[in-house]
């Protein structure tokens, strides 16, 4: 892990029953959490009321997506302002399965993050390759492209956590392995120095997802530019989920 305080992301993704979220929920109640660490987690939007009523305030609440601006006339979608409302603290967005099963882009992406900055809600901004980019050797031209589309929108990079996400590891069982990972998230944060700033290069942290678990978690956390993960499947087992939060270094 780097210097700035480790950040663990549960992505709960389109899991979960009222029965089986209140299990959850319970178990992540009475986990032991290291203190030096920032935990969220980010329930489907129609359980993020009862999760804030019964979750521990030691765990914050993302959205796992917004709007790109203010609620109205968009239906079927969720406003920041809606999420602000519930007690909500960050929103993932650029998840893969939102670029490449849903369809969006980088600029749609992008209005999103800004927005969401505006409103004061953190952003967790999801980058990362597919299996061909990598095998192209395109990894550093896919991620930084998403990542220049991300600067090109926000305002500030105050409150954003970056990310790294290849697309061959998400919920595949094939996890990156700790050379690879650090390998994008070192050039990751040099991007940043020369293209934002030395300062949120250095501040800026990044987190690593895809397939990370309570087994494979603690050697990833321990290269110098891994400041966390954000985790799918194993965020769904409170226990496990807490023992990848506790794998800081
Ligand atoms: C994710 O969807 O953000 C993710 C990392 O999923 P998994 O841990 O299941 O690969």
């Amino acid at each position: 892990a780097g210097s700035g305080k480790f950040f663990v992301g549960g992505n709960w993704k389109c899991n979960g029953t009222k029965d089986s979220i209140s299990k959850l929920i319970s178990d992540l109640n009475s986990a032991k959490l290291e203190s030096d660490v920032d935990v969220v987690v980010a329930p489907p939007f129609l359980y993020i009321d009862q999760v804030k009523s019964s979750l521990t305030d030691r765990i914050e609440i993302s959205a796992q997506n917004c709007w790109t601006g203010k609620g109205g006339a968009f239906t079927g979608e969720i406003s920041v302002e809606q999420l602000k409302d519930l007690g909500c603290k960050w929103v993932i967005l650029g998840h893969s399965e939102r670029r490449h099963i849903i369809g969006e882009n980088d600029e749609f992406i992008g209005k999103k993050a800004a927005y969401a900055l505006s409103q004061n809600i953190g952003v967790i901004a999801c980058i990362g390759e597919l299996l061909e980019e990598r095998e192209a050797g395109k990894t550093f031209d896919v991620c930084f492209q998403q990542l220049k589309a991300f600067a090109d929108a926000l305002p500030s990079w105050d409150n954003v956590v970056i990310a790294y996400e290849p697309v061959w590891a998400i919920g595949t069982g094939k996890v990156a392995t700790p050379e690879q990972a650090q390998e994008v998230h070192a050039a990751v944060r040099d991007w940043l120095s020369k293209n934002v700033s030395a300062e949120v290069a250095s501040k800026t942290r990044i987190i690593y997802g895809g397939s990370a678990n309570g087994s494979n978690c603690s050697d990833l956390a321990k290269k110098e530019d891994i400041d966390g993960f954000l985790v799918g499947g194993a965020s769904l087992k409170g226990p496990e989920f807490a023992s990848i939060v506790n794998s800081v270094t």
